[in-house]
């Protein structure tokens, strides 16, 4: 089979909150919603639906999932981001892509608009997003020093736990449809240079065939921005037990529902050193629009058993 071709998004506004930003990384997660995801849904009200799947852990806030469903779809994959609170990138990079797909900004993307069902949790760590403090605070602390939850649990090994209201609603969420996903993707962006340029953990038991498909893309964005930072992406997952979705050791969807999944990440800070700017934003939209649009495009990410 001919190897997949990359998808080349155009430069992407950063998320700074000045003219002309797609967002600003400070808004809370109502913010957040309201700014990003609901005119969406109000501009096409026919494709996308919005579902309650909660409160968080504090009771403060309300979950929400969204469901963009175009007419006679062949497929259904789950997404989700915002496992992490400083991974700001990638949860403002999945909304971008799915603000290109909805809009049908290009041909490829337009395709995948008219044949697959997104399931979407934009954001699992919603207090965490909230109450995390602002630019200069994310700048200037560890990346390890932010509660995710009011349960103050790592919500990437939550979804083994459960302690969280934020991770039980996400699983209630994926076992009412659990028969019609096809495939998972759990959206990250590291800050940690140990972490590597890019990363691929995905799920166990997944077809060598698959896995391959879905490295060669990390492979070609790693020949296109090359960096001295080594490419940790072809580690299995056994190597780095945390992928929310993917996990062994958190047994997260592909043992409970049999999901194939794959937690995608790229660094930022080593290639900007900061968080939001146009480069990362666009670093982020590619990893995440390539990943979407082999999963669409390809027959053999759909599940023999599933829609
Ligand atoms: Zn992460």
């Amino acid at each position: 089979m001919e190897k997949f071709k990359l998808w080349e998004p155009k430069t992407q506004p950063d998320i700074l909150g000045n003219d002309g930003s797609f967002g600003n990384i400070e808004w809370d997660y109502p913010t957040f919603v309201e700014k990003i995801y609901e005119p969406l849904r109000r501009k096409y009200p026919d494709y996308i639906k919005r579902h309650s799947i909660g409160f968080d852990t504090s009771g403060e806030y309300e979950m929400w999932a969204y469901e963009f469903a175009p007419e006679n779809y062949t497929k259904t994959i789950y997404i989700q981001s915002g496992v992490h609170v400083i991974e700001t990138d990638a949860y403002f990079g999945l909304a971008r892509v799915l603000t290109m797909i909805a809009n049908r900004e290009d041909e490829r993307l337009s395709k995948v608009r008219d044949n697959v069902r997104f399931l979407v949790v934009p954001v699992v760590s919603i207090w965490g997003i909230s109450k995390r403090g602002g630019y200069e605070e994310m700048m200037s602390k560890d990346r390890y020093n932010f509660s995710h939850n009011a349960a103050h649990v790592n919500a990437n090994r939550d979804f083994f736990e459960l302690k969280a209201k934020e991770t039980v609603n996400v699983i209630n969420f994926i076992e009412k449809y659990s028969k019609d996903i096809c495939f998972a993707i759990d959206c990250h962006s590291t800050t940690d240079v140990v972490l590597g340029a890019y990363l691929l953990p995905y799920s166990d038991g997944m077809p060598e065939s698959i896995a391959n498909k879905l490295k060669h893309i990390n492979s070609e964005l790693y020949k296109k921005h090359p960096t001295e930072i080594p490419n940790l992406f072809m580690g299995e997952e056994k190597y780095y037990p945390t992928g929310a979705l993917t996990s062994t050791y958190n047994a997260g969807i592909t043992k409970k529902f049999g999901i194939f999944a794959l937690t995608i990440e790229h660094n930022d800070y080593i290639y900007d050193k900061k968080l939001g700017t146009s480069l990362a934003m666009t670093l982020s939209v590619e990893l995440i629009g390539n990943h979407l649009i082999q999963i669409s495009e390809d027959e053999e990410f759909i599940k023999t058993d599933c829609l």
